[in-house]
């Protein structure tokens, strides 16, 4: 393991000048970022812990019935928080299926946001597309984990269920750099290995993650997030999906899907949203949305399965609003 030098910020301020230096990463719960220096895949000079900055940790009411988070909340602090139950069930759902007990006490929000993928490739010593090498082992390789969805020239999958649970709820991110504050639309938040091949989100240099905001949503809104996964705990989603649906008289006003585990990010599915909007759910709707869901997929030689994964975790989704 490479040597690096250690701050503990006291300060937001700190944080980010400390950041700004080269090789510098962020330090939140430490379960992902040790795993990759100890991996030597990220080229690490300086850690910045930001975990004494308890200003960042919460979860509180906003204006009009929305919700904050810090960022630094633990995850195991969201799936048992019964505010967020009532109303964003998606979210405490989606946190409450992460990893295992352990990794939820200790890792955030914010870091499970911002958490590298985790294609095998990447992982471990190949020179990978993603660590600016020029082959994506993963294309003609072992890929039975990988994206089905928005693949290319890499194909690993968003590992982060909170990320689908927040794109169907539409959050909002908090980002502090040092110029200021700045919200994002998380489905802006996220980019495509098409335009950002090195990263997965949008954050600068020295930009911090501070906030999540959750909009109040009006009316007779429900909400779930299914994975599927293949062993019952401490798993990544072979596919997941996130649904918010807003009801008017049991017909379904406005719907919005996005799939886990398939797509370098949260992949949004308006065609499922085409066929819910302005009916009433029965078996048969389910089934043609689990259908739309997979329009467009375009599995690799081993990954095919989760096209009908898809499928069915929606088609479940759905008829569970019954
Ligand atoms: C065994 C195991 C199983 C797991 N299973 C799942 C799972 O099923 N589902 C799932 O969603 N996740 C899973 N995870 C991932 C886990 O949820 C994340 O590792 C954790 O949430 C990261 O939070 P952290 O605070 O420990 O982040 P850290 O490890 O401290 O940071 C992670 C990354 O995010 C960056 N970062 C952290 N916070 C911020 C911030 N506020 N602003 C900007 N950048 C930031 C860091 O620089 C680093 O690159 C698993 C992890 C492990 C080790």
């Amino acid at each position: 393991m490479k040597n690096f030098s250690y701050v503990k910020a006291g300060s937001l301020a700190q944080a980010i000048k400390a950041l700004s230096g080269k090789g510098a990463w962020l330090h939140a719960g430490g379960t992902d970022l040790l795993g990759c220096i100890h991996d030597d895949i990220i080229p690490v000079e300086k850690v910045v812990s930001i975990s004494s900055l308890t200003n960042l940790k919460g979860i509180s009411s906003g204006s009009g019935g929305s919700m904050k988070i810090g960022a630094l909340t633990p995850v195991a602090d969201i799936a048992a928080n019964a505010s967020l139950a009532a109303k964003c069930a998606v979210l405490v759902q989606a946190a409450a299926a992460v990893g295992s007990p352990q990794i939820r006490q200790q890792g955030t929000i914010g870091g499970n946001l911002c958490q590298r993928p985790r294609c095998w490739y990447f992982r471990s010593e190949f020179e990978c597309r993603k660590k600016g090498g020029s082959t994506c082992y993963a294309m003609a390789g072992e890929n039975q984990y990988h994206a089905i969805f928005g693949g290319g020239p890499c194909f690993f999958v968003h590992p982060s269920d909170i990320a689908v649970a927040l794109s169907a709820a539409q959050a909002q991110l908090v980002v502090a750099g040092s110029s200021g504050n700045k919200v994002v639309k998380i489905e802006e938040f996220f980019v495509s290995p098409k335009d950002a091949i090195l990263k997965e989100n949008v954050l600068s240099k020295g930009e911090v993650l501070t906030e999540i905001r959750i909009p109040a949503v009006a009316g007779d809104v429900k909400s779930s997030y299914r994975k599927v996964r293949a062993r019952g705990a401490w798993d990544f989603a072979l596919a997941s999906v996130a649904t918010v649906l807003q009801f008017e008289n049991e017909t379904v006003r406005t719907a919005r899907v996005v799939l886990g585990g398939v797509a370098p990010y949260p992949w949004q599915v308006d065609a499922v949203a085409k066929v819910l909007e302005g009916k009433q759910i029965n078996g048969e709707l389910a089934a043609e949305a689990g259908e739309a869901a997979a329009s467009g997929a375009m599995p690799l030689r081993d990954n095919a399965y989760k096209v009908e994964l898809v499928k069915g975790a929606v088609e479940e989704s759905i008829a569970a609003f019954i």
